[in-house]
Parts: structure tokens; C-alpha cells; sequence
């Protein structure tokens, strides 16, 4: 079986595992996260960095330096993963939902600016499946009715708009580190900002919303959301092999891209959108297939023993969020229906890649 993502490490990671476990450092204290927070922000071009326990509770701290809280609205766009919108549900917020645009499968600009209301305190730009959301327009919006915007980078770390990578064009930018993701702890996440203040709130709720000043003075309710020692020594190993992953991923593009030219004449299967503004990263390589016949592709590959994913089932359509009534999704509904995502890991060989274009011409043909 060709898996769909595999995580790929180097002998750092293990060094570094072996050194934490050692210094009897393993919980949230320890040299590792530190120099990890500080070697993410240096790389990803902000003052501050916070680790979290995962992608969703970086979400979730991002919200709270943004000053979201019961009552409040955030735009979200409908096409993404469950966390982006959870998470504004863990604020006691409601999350709205904006479609997508066709052309870049992020939130619509055009779309945000409708749904603003007295309510509305931030935007969460999700750069999906790698692709860039159209932060230029976001963050005008955004500055000209004072929202805050909180950048969901769980899919396209590394991918960069004009030069500057993602991350650093909203408030807060929000990383995840699951086993599938460009890199990874495990389990873990990431916060940056340029912020002081935003930075010092969410140390303060990531910590049981522990004083620093005082030990065991609690100003708020705060979460235990700390990423580990252990996570933040294999994080500062994949760290350093994080612009070869990009490139490894870069190159499995390019030979997807070539395999499956000659199909994508016949519209029958649609390849992912680029921008030429921006660098996206090739978090999964993924394709449309039209007609209704997604799922007997999926069922092809998988007896050709080529293990793929659908995409996200929009969160208008889940059943947790029944009472969000969207009435432009319809760009979302017809991307959830149509897209797949193709084997994409570091590792994965350019034989392994033709196996599995080869098998996707034979359905077409
Ligand atoms: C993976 C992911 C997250 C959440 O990350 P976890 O680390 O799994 O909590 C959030 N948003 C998007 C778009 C993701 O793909």
C-alpha cells in the first residue's frame, strides 16, 4: 500500500529525543521549547513565538490574544478543516461562514466584507491544502472595519505571498505539527505574532492562566495547552529539514504535474490552482475529479493498493453545525464533492508517483 502521508525524520530528532528524556526535562519545562519558539519565529519572520500542544489549541490561543469571546462572530470559511471553525466555538463565539473562491479554494474577500456585522472581531484566513488565501485583501478589510485576522497555517507552512511567508500577515499566525503536516512533534502547534501583548496573553491562558509574577495566582481561567520538551526536541530537528521537505515536496509536483499534463486537456480531472503571486507548498497533491466519478477513482487507486483522501466535508454540512445556515457555499459543496488528495510525503518515489498516475489514466481512459 502506498500510504497518503507518511512523516519523514533524520537522525536530529532522535539525538535530541534521547537528550530531552535524558535531562529528565520531558513536561513543559526544558531547553527545547524555548529554543524551538525561538528558531520558529526567527525562520517565519516574527518577534514572538508560542508552542502548544496542538494546531487546534494554537487556533484556540490565537483567538483569545484576538479578544474573541462569547457573543462575538468570526468569519471562517466554510471549506476547511473542523478545527478552524471549533475553535471559535471554544471561545463561546459563533463562527460565520464565507465560500470559497474557485480560484484559489480560500475564503472569498469578496464574500467577508458582506458578512461583517456589529459582532464580527476577527477574520481566520485558512491557507488550504497549501494553497494561499488572498491576504493583501483580507487584511484590508479587516484594517478598514478594525477586525483582527488569525492566519491558519496547519496546511501551507513555508508557502509565501509576495516573498513573506504566511503567518506574518495576520494578528496571530497558527501552525500545526500532527503527523501528516509539512513537519512535525506528534502532536503540536505553533502561535506568531509581532504582538508583545498578544504573545503574553496567550502565555498566560497556554499555562492554567498562572501569574508569572505569582506562583499559583490565577488572573484567569487559562487551559493547559503547553507543548512538551520531547515534542519541541523533535520539532527543532524537523525544523532543520523543513526547506528540504518544501523541496522534496516541490519536486513530487513537479513529476504529478507531468504525469497527469495530458489529462488535464481533457477537463475530466482538474489540477489544483496556482497564483502566480504567491508560493504555494505541496502540502498533499490533489486533483478534481469531475463528472460524479470521485469516488470511483478513490475506489480504484485503492484496489490498486494507493490509499487517498476525499476532501473536507464542508463545515456547513456537518452535522455539529447544522445551526450555521450557509447560503454561499456552494463553491465549498462542489470542491468537497470533487477533490481528492494524492499521495504527497517526503519519500515517496517518483516510481511510486507514476504507479499511481498511470492508474488514474486507465480510470479516464
Ligand atoms: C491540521 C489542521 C488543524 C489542526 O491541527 P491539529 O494539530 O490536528 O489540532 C487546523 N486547521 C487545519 C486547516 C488543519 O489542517
Amino acid at each position: 500500500m502506498i500510504p497518503v502521508a507518511r512523516p519523514a525524520f533524520s537522525k536530529k530528532e532522535r539525538v535530541n529525543l534521547i537528550e530531552a528524556i535524558d535531562s529528565g526535562w520531558i513536561s513543559s519545562k526544558g531547553k527545547y521549547i524555548e529554543q524551538f519558539e525561538q528558531a520558529f519565529a526567527k525562520k517565519y519572520g516574527a518577534k514572538y513565538a508560542i508552542a502548544s500542544s496542538n494546531g487546534t489549541t494554537a487556533l484556540h490561543l490565537g483567538l483569545i490574544a484576538a479578544g474573541v469571546k462569547a457573543g462575538d462572530e468570526v468569519i471562517v470559511p466554510d471549506f476547511t478543516f473542523i478545527s478552524s471553525a471549533n475553535a471559535v466555538v471554544h471561545c463561546g463565539a459563533k463562527p460565520i461562514l464565507a465560500d470559497i473562491e474557485k480560484e484559489s479554494w480560500c475564503i472569498d474577500p469578496e464574500k467577508i466584507e458582506k458578512l461583517i456585522t456589529k459582532r464580527t472581531k476577527a477574520i481566520m484566513a485558512v491557507h488550504i491544502y497549501g494553497r494561499t488565501a488572498d491576504m493583501k485583501t483580507i487584511r484590508k478589510i479587516a484594517d478598514k472595519h478594525s477586525l483582527a485576522v488569525i492566519e491558519d497555517c496547519a496546511e501551507a507552512q513555508g508557502a509565501k505571498i509576495g516573498g513573506k511567508y504566511i503567518g506574518s500577515f495576520g494578528e496571530v499566525g497558527c501552525f500545526s505539527f500532527f503527523g501528516n503536516k509539512i513537519m512535525t512533534t506528534g502532536e503540536g502547534g505553533m502561535c506568531i505574532t509581532d504582538s508583545k501583548k498578544m504573545y503574553e496573553t496567550m502565555k498566560l491562558y497556554r499555562a492554567h492562566g498562572m501569574s508569572e509574577q505569582k506562583r499559583y495566582h490565577h488572573p484567569v481561567v487559562g487551559y493547559n495547552y503547553r507543548m512538551t520538551n520531547m515534542q519541541a526536541a523533535v520539532g527543532m530537528g524537523q525544523l532543520e529539514s523543513v526547506d528540504e521537505f518544501i523541496k522534496e515536496r516541490e519536486h513530487i509536483n513537479s513529476v504529478y504535474d507531468k504525469e497527469l499534463s495530458s489529462l488535464y486537456n481533457h477537463k475530466i480531472i482538474e489540477r489544483m490552482p496556482e497564483n502566480e503571486k504567491s508560493k504555494s507548498v505541496c502540502w498533499f497533491y490533489s486533483i478534481l475529479v469531475k463528472k460524479n466519478s470521485r469516488d470511483a477513482l478513490m475506489d480504484k487507486l485503492a484496489k490498486n493498493g494507493i490509499e487517498t483522501r476525499p476532501f473536507f466535508l464542508p463545515i456547513s454540512k456537518q452535522e455539529c453545525y447544522k445551526y450555521l445556515k450557509s447560503s454561499t457555499g456552494i463553491n465549498s459543496s462542489k470542491l468537497s464533492q470533487e477533490g481528492i488528495n494524492l499521495p504527497t510525503f517526503v519519500g515517496l518515489k517518483d516510481g511510486e508517483i507514476k504507479k499511481i498516475t498511470s492508474a488514474i489514466k486507465e480510470f479516464v481512459e
